[in-house]
Order: C-alpha cells, then sequence, then structure tokens
C-alpha cells in the first residue's frame, strides 16, 4: 500500500513516501479501514523530530486524524461493517480497566494517541489502518471524508475542553487563542451554537476576517492590539468567564489577566513553550480555576459530530494536498501559515 514513513527522526528529509508498505491485519476487536482521507495535527512534526523521553517505535507512519471506508474485520467486531463509511477517535485505550469504564480513557494504563504513540506502521497517512473498532464512529451522511476527517478530532477536543471540563454555559464570554487554526476554528464555531459569546485573537487580517465569518463576536489582532486592555474594554472591566488556551508560555499570562474572579483557564496544550509564571494569590483571592484537559472520548466524538451533522459546525481546510506532498504538508503546519486544517488524501 501506499503511505508516508520514516526510520529516523530528523527534518522533512526523512519523510518517504513509499508504494510497497504491507496492508495490516487487524487484530482482535480491530477493524481494518481505507483512508479516504487524514489530516495533519502537531503530533506529525513532534513525531518525526522526536521528543526527548518519548520512544517512538520506528518505522513510524503518523496521522492521528483519519476518515474511511471499513474494510475488514478482526475478530470479535459487532458494532461496525464492512462497508460502513467511519471517522476514527484517535484516542486509544484498552477500554475494560476501570479507568476506561469511568469515562476517563487518558488515564488507561494503555492510552496511546493513534499514529503517535502507536506503531510501528500505524497511523492515518496511508492507504490502510486498523483501528479498535469502539474507536470508530458513523460519518455523518451530509459530509465528506475530508471534512469529516478535517473536523472530528480537533471538535471532539473542543467539546471536553468546554462541554465537559469548563462547563461552557449560554452566555458566557469566552477569549480564544489562536482562533483561526484548527482547534480555534472549532472552538469559534461551538461557542456560537451553545449560545455563547467569543473574543476570537489572530495574528492577521486574512484570519481575521475567516474567524469573523465563523460567526467570532469580537476579534482581535494580537499584532496591532493589546489583548487584555482590549477584554476589559469588552467584558467592562469583568474579564472573561472562560479562557481557551493551547499556546502556552507565550499567551499564559495574559491569560490569568483576561480572566474573571472565579473564572477558568483550560488548555490542551502548549506550542510555545511549557513553562509559565504563576501568581498564586489568583488563585486563592480570585477563586479561579486552571483546568487541564486531553484529547476526548469516543462517547465526545459522538456527540460533538452532532453538530457537523446539523450543520451548526463546519470543517475549516486550509489546504487540500495528495498524500505523497507530505513535505509540504509538513512545511506549511510547522509555519503556522495555514487557517484550519491541512487534509491529506491517499
Ligand atoms: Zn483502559
Amino acid at each position: 500500500m501506499k503511505g508516508v514513513t520514516f526510520d529516523r527522526h530528523g527534518g522533512t528529509e526523512v519523510l518517504q513516501y513509499r508504494d510497497d508498505l504491507p496492508i495490516p491485519e487487524p487484530g482482535y476487536g480491530e477493524v481494518l479501514l481505507r483512508i479516504k482521507a487524514a489530516a495533519m495535527n502537531y503530533n506529525d512534526i513532534w513525531a518525526r523530530q522526536g521528543v526527548p523521553g518519548m520512544d517512538f517505535p520506528l518505522p513510524h507512519i503518523s496521522g492521528t486524524d483519519g476518515a474511511g471506508i471499513v474494510e475488514a474485520l478482526g475478530p470479535n467486531v459487532t458494532t461496525v461493517a464492512v462497508g460502513d463509511e467511519v471517522v476514527v477517535n484517535g484516542a486509544f485505550s484498552c477500554g475494560d480497566c476501570v479507568e476506561c469504564v469511568r469515562g476517563w480513557p487518558m488515564f488507561c494504563p494503555k492510552f496511546r494517541i493513534w499514529g503517535f504513540e502507536t506503531g510501528p506502521n500505524q497511523g492515518s497517512e496511508a492507504e490502510y489502518a486498523t483501528v479498535p473498532a469502539r474507536n470508530v464512529i458513523p460519518k455523518p451522511g451530509n459530509t465528506s471524508f475530508e471534512e469529516v476527517a478535517a473536523i472530528s478530532n480537533v471538535l471532539a477536543t473542543v467539546w471536553r475542553m468546554l462541554v465537559t471540563r469548563a462547563r461552557m454555559g449560554a452566555g458566557d464570554c469566552i477569549l480564544v487563542w489562536g482562533a483561526a487554526g484548527g482547534i480555534g476554528t472549532a472552538a469559534i464555531q461551538l461557542i456560537r451554537a451553545f449560545g455563547a459569546k467569543s473574543i476570537a485573537v489572530v495574528g492577521s487580517e486574512d484570519k481575521a476576517k475567516l474567524v469573523s465569518d465563523l460567526g467570532a463576536d469580537y476579534v482581535l489582532n494580537r499584532k496591532s492590539q493589546r489583548i487584555t486592555r482590549e477584554v476589559m474594554k469588552i467584558t467592562r472591566k469583568r474579564g472573561v468567564d472562560i479562557v481557551f488556551e493551547h499556546s502556552g508560555a507565550a499567551t499564559w499570562e495574559e491569560s490569568t489577566h483576561c480572566l474573571r474572579w472565579g473564572g477558568t483557564i483550560v488548555t490542551c496544550g502548549a506550542t510555545t513553550g511549557f513553562t509559565a509564571p504563576l501568581d498564586i494569590r489568583f488563585l486563592w483571592t480570585k477563586q479561579q480555576n486552571y483546568l487541564g484537559s486531553h484529547f476526548a472520548t469516543t462517547a465526545e466524538s459522538r456527540d460533538s459530530l452532532r453538530f457537523v451533522e446539523s450543520g451548526q459546525v463546519k470543517a475549516v481546510i486550509g489546504e487540500l494536498l495528495p498524500l505523497k506532498e507530505i513535505v509540504r504538508g509538513h512545511e506549511l503546519l510547522a509555519s503556522g501559515g495555514v487557517a484550519g486544517k491541512i487534509v491529506l488524501v491517499p
């Protein structure tokens, strides 16, 4: 089969597009998927470069986002049939331990992110992949494979952050950093669908127009405006109810300044760095909440995809590339210049 693989870490020169990779066999409880579309994720870059302290099985096929058609079933698969059009929740776990049963698969000792920690030769950036049947979700009928591959994991991640963890409600005002990216564009649309208000932060005028078209209530440009001052103007000095964080070191301190007393910062990442100052006085006197959120359950994927089915949330595809142009995909992703997701078609 065709696929992109690498057998050592490094720059984009380690990526190999090949057509002689073996088609994987579905194991117990797994299905074989013919991938119709894969979407890129920052995990692709981390896996290619290598992460200190993490052991990646090599050779490696990246890809945490994917949609396709069920081609074959392994033993003991009862919930999926050959020919089903599906999308994958990329948070794999055992399904049986107490943490999985409790609904916290991220705490499962066998928790693995598809195409990142799995391997060798797993991930969606290939013609075929095997995935657990419990992670497979019916594709909403009104969306293409490209659209659902682009939106599914990002929307589920946003759902867990805002709905499950931060308990977003109608009328809340939410500051969204990096609003034009994959998770940012999903957040803006979900916030609107919930009857809450968003203050979207972007870094260029093109991106400002995109998030405004998606329904952002206020748009701020971090290059030309002072974010805390603008947020305080918009909220009449109260601060926002929730800050949607995934940037980390570059924005964290400002996030705490923009947050109202009793408000919540929820984060799912730190692309600009892992350490930030913390004024502990805010924690106790302002009784603020700092919450972590990691990926999402299959149930959260299903719940959030209902908003795609209803048309309230749409995929934002920044770039559609043939799989063999993987190097360009990595360059575009690393540059941060693409609004929305980069989708690869095998
Ligand atoms: Zn488990």
